[in-house]
């Protein structure tokens, strides 16, 4: 079966709106092992419109389209569709004072044009809005299926989940579950990664693996076929097992999990506290690790130490030190941490220094370079970067590596 999505409305061509509508509809219906094969946008207008509808009906089984459905002139979809599918359109008696008692209830007069909403195709099964006025519309014409949402979201979403997929269920005997899970990665290249795993891609039919790059991070998405879904699962566990013992500590998170929730949760769960002393970051280390809710439990405080003064007399580091090695060396970055540390009474402490650029570096120290030092009872570590990019992506790369080693 091939399916296609149509999003209709004026505004989608002018780009003032965003097609979320349809990304949604093409994950939840891939999901349910349909093959969206087509997406198209048009106007409000019903030339371009039957136009789009027609040639969807030529190539595809399935359509799905939102948008059009409320009580304007500028509302459509299923006139057009009527139309070309020649069937007359009547009013819907039950959908009439579904919208005479919505607007009843809030006590307000229904305007008649709202009436236009309970028009509909002869022969059309059709779909309450429990969220709003516009009912939904199925319409099946021998072995094809169109389908009209209505364009807000919210509504569309509803409608999808409650009628639609049981629809799907039942019209075209889906039994196909799809599960998919990402295993995020941190601290190995795009390339490195894919050569590990090279054997896993190449003979993957179900589950399927993805590698996606996402800011700084790489996902690998594993996605599971089954009749149920503890089929599927079990699919993507068998695979994630295998991936886990290959890459090993890179993957440091499952789906939503970012690396200040698993560094924070990792803290919270060895009862450990910390505390940083932040330079070219400026803050941004502390401000991810306080994006997480209970954050407190493990977060003592943290000082941007900016300037060499703040350094020399907050942190203790020596005139000697920023002389001879810099503000931005291993010596200060190692120094930076053990002070916090000390100063805060706390079980971790963390220096990061570097230079964010555009200006600052020097013949031996580049735009980027950046030391991350973590103290904690096992002892000192030192990492020292080059990250490319602008300023702000830099401390962002900064960032994340100084969670991810905290984590480690
Ligand atoms: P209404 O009764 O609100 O007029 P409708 O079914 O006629 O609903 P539209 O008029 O096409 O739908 O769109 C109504 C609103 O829904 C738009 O202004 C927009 O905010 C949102 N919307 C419509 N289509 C999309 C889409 N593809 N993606 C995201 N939002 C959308
Ligand atoms: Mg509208």
């Amino acid at each position: 079966m091939i399916a296609e999505i149509i999003s209709t409305g004026t505004e989608l061509l002018l780009g003032q709106i965003v097609n979320t509508n349809a990304q949604y509809l093409a994950k939840k219906m891939n999901e349910l092992g349909i093959d969206v094969l087509h997406q198209s946008t048009v106007g409000d207008n019903p030339s371009r419109m039957a136009e789009v509808i027609a040639h969807a009906l030529e190539r595809s089984d399935l359509v799905v389209t939102t948008g059009g459905l409320g009580p304007t002139l500028g509302d459509i979809t299923k006139e057009v569709t009527a139309r070309l599918l020649n069937r007359a359109m009547y009013l819907h008696k039950p959908s009439e004072s579904r919208i005479r008692q919505i607007f009843a209830s809030r006590n307000m007069l229904m305007p008649e044009s709202n009436l236009r909403q309970a028009m509909m195709p002869e022969a059309a099964i059709i779909i309450d809005n429990d969220r709003g006025t516009a009912p939904g519309v199925i319409l099946e014409e021998s072995d094809k299926t169109i389908i009209h949402l209505p364009g807000p979201p919210q509504e569309m979403q509803w409608m999808f989940e409650t009628a639609i997929v049981p629809y799907f269920r039942q019209r075209f005997g889906l039994q196909s579950v799809i599960v998919s899970r990402v295993l995020r990665t941190f601290g190995v290249s795009e390339s490195a990664l894919e050569e590990k795993i090279k054997d896993f891609v190449l003979a993957q039919s179900n589950p399927t693996l993805a590698l996606l790059a996402r800011s700084g991070e790489i996902h690998l998405r594993i996605t599971a076929k089954g009749q149920t879904e503890a089929e599927a699962t079990e699919r993507i566990a068998t695979l994630e097992q295998a991936l886990r013992s290959r890459v090993g500590k890179a993957i440091f998170g499952i789906d939503d999990e970012t690396l200040e929730l698993v560094t924070g949760r990792q803290l919270s769960e060895n009862n450990l506290t910390i505390a940083l002393a932040e330079s070219c970051t400026g803050g941004l280390v502390t401000s991810r690790l306080t994006d997480i809710p209970g954050s407190s439990r493990y977060l003592i405080g943290s000082l941007v130490s900016y300037s060499n003064q703040i350094k020399r007399e907050i942190l203790g580091v020596s005139e000697q030190i920023l002389t001879d090695c810099g503000a931005v060396s291993e010596e200060t970055a190692i120094l930076m941490a053990k002070q916090v540390r000390e100063r805060f009474m706390t079980d971790i402490g963390v220096g990061v220094t570097g230079i964010a650029g555009p200006d600052g570096a020097t013949a031996t120290k580049p735009v980027g370079l950046v030391y991350i030092a973590v103290v904690g009872a096992q002892g000192v570590e030192c990492v020292k970067h080059q990250f490319s990019g602008q300023r702000t992506g830099i401390k962002q790369r900064a960032a994340n590596a100084a969670l991810f080693q905290v984590m480690r």
